[in-house]
């Protein structure tokens, strides 16, 4: 399969073993085809509904654990009717299993059988889960203060933890070193076949939302992932004639870690030497200091005439607790887009639809993040 560098532009064969193109970049894989409703395969109610916009290597199912396909549903917050993406309901409880289902059957396709990856604790417990269900070994980087109670869920589906000491940063330079000794790498940061199954959201959204595209999409945003599937997939729709606009995104950051909202507000040509603040964030899935494919999604949130909004620590809880009074139960990192929608209603009219994406399962969550 080609994939494209979103770097340099350059095209290329892709091969496991080139995690990033030599330029630093990273790997884009678009659709096989035009997006299309007639070919949808809509008696599978999972990202295996798209397997015709696969490339040929990945459109054969090695294992599912059930991805995509998540509930969007109609509440109202702050007396404004809004539509919530369940992706919390996935397999192991976060929006990451729709690009790790797809990455990891690719993996499995290309006979691997083993993994490294790190991660602050979703995208590994993620990772754990499809070895786990693919018949592969995975070793997961996690920082050591990543919430127990995800360190568990990756120690209990029997992969290899190690937890490093400091930074999240430093998790990531632990990966590299074993996949610079010969390792493959899982990385959700890195693969293109994660970002498109990314993609698969807004595919499902447009169905769901009776072939409509949504005016806007509020999303969490760490690596960027999540913020960029939808990007990239409302593209696919808009190239394929099958929507007028993409959406305007807003992208959601913790205050004490924000690089993309400073990058995308300060126009950034280079990304500066950042290191963790002092005291972390509460939503820990969000502390990334290096986000690797930060030019994209800083790209994405200008080209659809966007915004990137920071969310202060004293915030999330309240609105984690708020959105938990409607009977939805999320993690503090999937909170902060209800802390941030009370704040933009005067940019939102009333008319105007509006998704929000629900990320990661409040069980993930520490138990003292809930006092
Ligand atoms: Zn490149």
């Amino acid at each position: 399969m080609q994939v494209h560098c979103e770097l340099c532009g350059k095209n290329e064969e892709y091969a496991f073993s080139r995690w990033r193109c030599d330029c630093g970049g990273a790997w884009v894989l678009y659709p096989s085809q035009p997006l299309s409703a007639d070919v949808i395969n809509r008696e599978i109610k999972s990202i295996w509904r798209y397997d015709a916009f696969f490339p040929q290597e990945i459109k054969k199912i090695q294992g599912s654990l059930g991805a995509g396909f998540t509930p969007l549903l109609h509440s109202t917050i702050h007396n404004r009717d809004v539509q919530l993406k369940l992706d919390y309901l996935m397999p192991t409880g976060s929006f990451k299993d729709r690009g790790v289902e797809l990455m990891m059957n690719t993996l499995a396709a290309g006979d691997v059988k083993q993994v490294v990856e790190d991660s602050s604790g979703n995208a590994g417990a993620s990772v754990a889960a499809y070895a786990a269900r693919l018949g592969m070994k995975a070793t997961i980087f996690t920082p050591a203060h990543a919430s127990p109670v995800k360190l568990s869920q990756i120690a209990t589906y029997g992969a290899d933890i190690r937890t490093i000491p400091g930074a999240r940063s430093n998790a990531n330079q632990a990966a590299l070193e074993a996949v610079n000794a010969g390792a493959i790498y899982a990385s959700h940061a890195y693969s293109p076949v994660y970002l498109l199954g990314q993609q698969t959201a807004a595919w499902e959204v447009w169905e769901q939302n009776n072939y409509q595209i949504p005016d806007w999409v509020i999303v969490p945003v760490g690596q960027g992932g999540n913020l960029l599937g939808y990007y990239e997939g409302f593209q696919a729709l808009q190239k394929a004639g099958l929507g007028e606009k993409i959406p305007r995104l807003i992208a959601v950051q913790p205050e004490r870690l924000a690089p993309v909202c400073d990058a995308f507000e300060q126009r950034w040509k280079e990304w500066p030497g950042l290191s963790a603040p002092e005291k972390g964030s509460i939503a820990e899935g969000l502390a990334i200091t290096n986000p690797v494919r930060w030019e994209h999604v800083v790209h994405a949130i200008k080209e659809s005439d966007g915004i990137c909004v920071k969310v202060a620590e004293e915030e999330i809880l309240p609105a984690q607790r708020l959105l938990a009074e409607l009977g939805f139960f999320v993690e503090p990192t999937s909170a902060v887009v209800i802390a941030v929608f009370g704040k933009i209603l005067k940019i939102i009219e009333r008319n105007e639809s509006v998704i929000i994406s629900l990320t990661g399962n409040g069980l993930k969550s520490s138990p003292i993040t809930l006092q």
